[in-house]
């Protein structure tokens, strides 16, 4: 272990080091001093590594700023808008609660104490669990790439207006829209293999009057023991929410059952 660890510390301090001489070049350009004042060093870095990379041609302003990262604007050469979330490495509050979801996941084996690290795991777990969505068929923003604490994403919304969330727009049909949501969460169980675990209006937006899953860096493998409780909790916010708008929800149990797996249609005797 103790070796491990000396041997990320050197690499750290190589990478850095490296970077360093690369971005001195770079130092006078407009581009660089502009960001310079928004972004950390580091982070800064692992920007213009994505713009090297050609993940990135233009990054626009932050539309959201929350707890854990800032959500920004951009768009990529061929014009498509992107959505760039940059974790926050210098907030401590919610590292501790990142390990619980991280510890037990067995596609992290190794994890790091350095609270860097810690947030860059995150920000890789965010990437790998909307890549499974996706590959299900999950309607979510696509993952397109990811570095250190910043992942890049396909923007939801347009002309970088973000689709609102179910929070700030009640939908059309809310009953319609209820069984879609629900319809994700059982595909997003059975299909991806992942119990969100934050679901809410707060973390569904509203695009084309369907629902759109986001927010899953907390998600877990389906076969983690934490799986079920997340999923219990799930439903209970969207039964929730949807009551509150006069939807006839279905009972939790028979929900939970559904989603997980243990009955076939949920609708056949209404
Ligand atoms: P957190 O809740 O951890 O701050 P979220 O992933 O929920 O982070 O993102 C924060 C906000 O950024 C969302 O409420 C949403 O408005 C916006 N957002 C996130 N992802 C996208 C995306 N792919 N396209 C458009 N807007 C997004
Ligand atoms: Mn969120």
């Amino acid at each position: 272990m103790a070796e491990r660890r000396d041997h990320e510390e050197e690499s750290d301090r190589l990478e850095r080091k490296y970077e360093e001489g690369a971005l001195l070049k770079d130092k006078n350009k407009e581009e660089f001093r502009v960001l310079e004042e928004v972004f950390d060093r580091l982070t800064l870095q692992a920007m213009l590594k994505l713009y090297g990379r050609g993940t990135i041609d233009v990054l626009y302003g932050a539309i959201k700023a929350g707890k854990e990262a800032r959500v920004y604007w951009a768009t990529r050469k061929d014009g498509k808008e992107l959505a760039i979330k940059i974790y926050y490495t210098h907030t401590a509050d919610f590292r501790k609660g990142m390990m619980k979801y991280i510890e037990g996941d067995p596609r992290f084996k190794r994890i790091s104490r350095n609270p860097r690290r810690i947030i860059y795991t995150w920000t890789q777990k965010e990437y790998n669990n909307l890549q499974l969505a996706a590959d299900a068929g999950i309607n979510s923003p696509q993952p397109l790439d990811f570095y250190r604490n910043i992942l890049v994403m396909a923007f939801i919304g347009e002309d970088g207006i973000p689709a609102p969330l179910l929070r700030e727009m009640d939908p059309e049909d809310p009953q319609e829209f209820y069984n879609q949501t629900l319809e994700e969460m059982k595909l997003l169980y059975q299909g991806a293999g992942l119990a969100h675990g934050d679901l809410s209006e707060y973390n569904i937006m509203v695009w084309e009057n369907k629902p759109v899953i986001f927010d899953l860096s907390q998600a877990m493998l389906t076969i983690h023991p934490m799986a079920e409780m997340l999923v219990r909790r799930d439903i209970q916010n969207i039964n929730h929410y949807f009551g509150r708008l006069d939807v006839e929800t279905r009972d939790h149990k028979e929900l939970e059952e559904w989603i997980t797996g243990g009955t076939q249609d949920l609708y056949k005797d209404t």
